[in-house]
């Protein structure tokens, strides 16, 4: 089954002569727990992309359909509500907030929708992250691959259809960026978590399922790494 699909995208920045094509006519899709990369130069349109496949900005033309809704249809209450649901973003200098515990943080999402938290999604989750025993710090008292564990738990607590991750070990040592790598991929694949993230690193991009290579606002490539 498609979690998402991608239609003839397009974003464009600007107007006339300062008009900047962003993304030119992107289609792909992505399987319910399949692992994506999206790979490319600097300025080539992956953040675009992601802002456009997270609800976060508006396609001048094409669609965006995660799990069959399609999101630009919805009016702004609606694509709100669907975001906070349906999509958890990750992002690499984590946007936690910072007056709020641990543990407020992780469940915000569902406060704000005034939805139940499940204890014991809460709690596994919380498990599986190590933050335990954080649970009332604040962000500036956790060094930064714990707060990224904290905007991992945040993503995941509305058991998202989809999650977008921005560069999210870009501002970690490389021994963050590899247990973040872990706990990533152990969601994914222990609980069919279907994940995207955009990195420029090829040590990350090369544990992924498949590799969208984006190039002046198309896809240049779509290879499936691991079946
Ligand atoms: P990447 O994430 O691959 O570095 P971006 O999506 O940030 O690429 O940018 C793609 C192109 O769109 C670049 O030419 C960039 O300068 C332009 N761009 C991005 N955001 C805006 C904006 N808000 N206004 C105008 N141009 C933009
Ligand atoms: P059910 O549909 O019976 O609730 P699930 O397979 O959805 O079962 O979940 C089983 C357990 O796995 C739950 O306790 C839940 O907390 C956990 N779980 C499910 N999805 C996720 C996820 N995306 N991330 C972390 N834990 C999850």
């Amino acid at each position: 089954m498609n979690i998402l699909e991608v239609q003839n995208l397009s974003k464009v920045y600007g107007k006339d002569e300062m008009e900047v094509r962003a993304l030119d006519d992107v289609s792909f899709t992505v399987k319910k727990g399949e692992f994506v990369c999206i790979v490319g130069p600097s300025g080539s349109g992956k953040s675009t992309l992601l802002h456009l496949l997270g609800g976060v900005d508006v396609p001048t033309s094409g669609q965006v359909l995660i799990d069959q809704t399609d999101i630009y249809a919805l009016d702004e209450t609606q694509l709100a509500i669907f975001r906070r649901r349906q999509i958890g973003l990750i992002y690499q200098f984590y946007n936690l907030i910072p007056i709020l515990t641990v543990e407020e943080n992780i469940t915000l999402p569902m406060l704000l929708d005034e939805q139940k938290v499940d204890i014991a999604h809460l709690e596994r989750i919380i498990g599986i992250l190590g933050l335990s025993n954080r649970l009332t710090h604040l962000p500036n008292q956790l060094s930064g691959g714990q707060q990224q564990r904290v905007s991992i738990g945040r993503a995941l607590i509305s058991n998202p259809a989809i999650i977008l991750a921005d560069e999210p070990t870009g501002n970690l040592d490389s021994q963050n960026s590899e247990e973040i790598m872990s706990l990533l991929k152990l969601f994914n694949k222990k609980f069919n978590q279907t994940l995207i993230i955009i990195t420029h690193d090829e040590r990350i991009a090369l544990q992924a399922d498949r590799i969208i290579s984006i190039e002046d606002g198309k896809i240049a490539k779509n290879e499936v790494v691991r079946a």
